[in-house]
């Protein structure tokens, strides 16, 4: 076994973390810093992983419109407003401030960030009226890595590798230290690892495994989630979780111009399925459902604020009926003309268009449509072995990218539990229901610093991680392992009956009834004594941490009877018209944490919401 003593513990390996162990040595040089990864640091995580078309960077720069001091001012509101009122827009504040600083950071350090006349390129996301969105390409969050990686690198920083922290330890009130296991190490002794410290950083991103579909890397179980929860930390907002239509084999988010291509979804019948969802609108419907097509190209997310939702809906269907749902790029969808495409519609198409394949080609499939606006695409998934230009099809499946909510931070990025701070996708309170794509990796960079200086400052003045602290419950942690030797399910088992309850009740389609039956499941599982496998302590861990997110997203998405951003609420599964958002009521958010008698949950008003311009 390994016992440490340090000054600050960031735990977590990609752009927030890294951004706050920069932060924190930098703050205070004299303090020892280290920095604790599940994985190999710069490889896990999805900072280090995710790609799309054009990831984004969201910023207000100098030159942004519609400029002036306070042009942050309209990004903060986006942040909220679009967010659907339900974050502290004290937080979204703090967020659209910090933008510049962010990138000037990130540029200082090397990012590519594309530029146009020597200033940042930026686009447009998610219904905001100015473009905020900085960008190096697919690669941008890689990079972002990368590029903090360096700096890193040139800090006394400690790094401690395939070790994944799994118990925060709390006395009188305060962190006290953390403890981890040497994920490579099958036997307990040598695998268990303390930490003795008074400053502890979760930046231990997001929880997409708890969903049999998502675009997550491995490992991405949501520890720093649990871990809060039951040292007593309030967590927020775990509701409202970004899901959207992406390739189950290759987790490449059908976005864009993947969508804008109108390609014809089917199912394993060779079926097209939008058809039955447009049909009440008569000789209207082949319009509607294409033009609902192309519009989902630039509303990835589920969303209750965009009626495209109705093809996530029609995917998360057909999947739940048994069957499998594929984009078929080789012919058009029955009734398919490009005249259909409404003006605007034809005018983006046309604006977009990078090796134009002529009027003719362009009505007759697609693949050529896809060849015209995003060649890169096809050559992507050739790449990948699925050859569009043979006929092969795309399988796509609802998947879970995005935690929104998660431990509920202030502005200083404290949460709620003395010498705990909370970064990244860890975090929760800046997002709301919706989040616009840039914000996250904003999000990680700003205030993964704010917690690194906070963090350090309060631990220059803390007494440093003490041992003899930590003798008893390093005990009491070898016994609570020892009982995992045998049990009622396998952890593997459990995982997986695990993911069915999040995909059938806590997917695209939720229902009162739904979560109810699924949180009973989950609290069932729960209560069932878990056994280790061929997987390992730490996969158990993990998946018993994964229950908890899962009863918390459960909790939340119960209380909240009404739909908001992804949370799509029905009455009935077989509805197609969700419940109307109510904002009379639900402009608020709900807080989980742990008492005395388990789960408790509060509804609050977010924090700052009248200053909204
Ligand atoms: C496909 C895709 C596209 C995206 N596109 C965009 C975009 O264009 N713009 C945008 O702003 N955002 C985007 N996002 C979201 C954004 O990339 C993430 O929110 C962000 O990278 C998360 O960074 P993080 O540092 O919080 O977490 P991560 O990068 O996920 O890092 C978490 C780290 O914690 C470690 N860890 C986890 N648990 C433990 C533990 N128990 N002990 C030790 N270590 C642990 C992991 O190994 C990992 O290193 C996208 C996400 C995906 C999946």
């Amino acid at each position: 076994m390994r016992v440490v003593a340090c000054d600050v513990l960031v735990i977590g390996g990609g752009c927030a973390a890294l951004r706050a162990a920069i932060a924190a040595k930098e703050a205070e040089p004299g303090l020892r810093v280290a920095l604790v990864t599940k994985g190999r640091l710069g490889v896990s995580g999805v900072t280090a992983n995710a790609h799309s078309d054009r990831m984004a960077f969201h910023a207000v720069l100098d030159h942004t419109a519609p400029g002036g001091d306070n042009a942050w001012v309209y990004h903060a509101d986006d942040i909220y407003r679009i967010g659907g009122r339900v974050s502290d827009r004290t937080l979204a504040d703090v967020l659209a401030r910090g933008g510049k600083e962010a990138f000037d950071y990130l540029d200082g350090l090397g990012v590519p960030f594309v530029r146009k006349n020597g200033l940042a390129d930026q686009f447009v996301t998610d219904g905001s009226e100015f473009a905020r969105a900085c960008y190096t390409g697919p690669r941008t969050a890689l990079d972002i890595e990368e590029a903090l990686l360096r700096k890193f690198r040139t800090l006394a920083i400690d790094v401690f590798e395939f070790t994944a922290v799994h118990k925060l330890l709390v006395g009188k009130g305060a962190i006290t230290g953390a403890l981890a296991l040497d994920t490579r190490e099958k036997a307990v002794d040598e695998a268990v690892a303390a930490f003795a410290v008074p400053a502890v950083i979760l930046a231990t991103g997001g929880a997409g495994l708890i969903y049999g579909h998502h675009v997550f890397p491995a490992g991405m179980t949501g520890d720093g989630y649990s871990m809060a929860y039951a040292a007593g930390a309030g967590l927020v907002n775990m509701e409202f979780i970004q899901i959207g239509i992406a390739s189950t084999r290759t987790r490449f988010n059908c976005s864009g111009s993947m969508m804008r291509a109108i390609p014809r979804l089917v199912n394993d019948k060779g079926e097209e399925i939008l058809g039955k969802y447009f049909a009440g609108l008569g000789n209207q419907a082949a319009a509607a459902s294409f033009n609902t097509l192309f519009r989902k190209g630039a509303t990835w997310p589920v969303s209750y604020e965009h009626d495209t939702h109705i093809i996530d809906v029609a995917v998360y269907r057909e999947r739940m009926g048994g069957r499998k749902v594929y984009l078929d790029y080789s012919r058009n969808p029955a009734g398919f003309s490009f005249d259909l495409l409404d003006p605007d519609a034809r005018a983006r198409y046309l604006s977009e268009v990078r090796a134009s394949v002529g009027e003719e080609e362009r009505r007759a499939s697609p693949l050529f449509r896809l060849m015209e606006i995003n060649p890169a695409s096809v050559a992507w998934f050739r790449a990948r072995s699925i050859d569009l230009a043979k006929g092969d099809l795309i399988e796509v499946a609802e998947c879970a990218q995005h935690f929104q909510g998660g431990v509920k931070i202030d502005e200083q990025a404290r949460t709620t539990v003395a010498g705990l701070w909370a970064a990244g996708e860890a975090a929760g309170g800046q997002h709301g229901a919706n989040r616009p794509g840039g914000n996250a990796l904003l999000d990680c960079q700003v205030f993964g610093r704010i917690a690194g200086v906070n963090a350090a400052r309060a631990a220059a003045s803390a007494r440093a991680g003490d041992h003899a602290l930590l003798t008893g419950e390093i005990k009491r942690f070898y016994i609570y392992l020892a009982g995992f030797a045998s049990g009622e399910m396998s952890a593997s088992n459990l995982r997986r009956a695990l993911r069915r309850v999040m995909e059938q009740r806590a997917s695209v389609i939720r229902t009162g009834d739904g979560l109810a039956s699924g949180l009973a499941r989950i609290r069932e599982l729960k209560g069932l004594r878990a056994s280790v496998d061929g997987r390992g302590l730490s996969f158990l861990l993990e998946t018993k941490g994964m229950l908890l997110v899962a009863e918390m997203v459960l909790t939340a998405a119960l209380m909240r009877d009404e739909s908001r951003g992804p949370h799509l609420r029905f009455h009935h599964e077989e509805d197609n018209v969700p419940i109307a958002r109510d904002d009379d009521r639900w402009c608020k958010y709900i807080v989980i944490r742990r008492d005395a008698s388990g789960m408790s949950s509060d509804v609050r008003d977010p924090k700052g919401a009248a200053a909204l311009a």
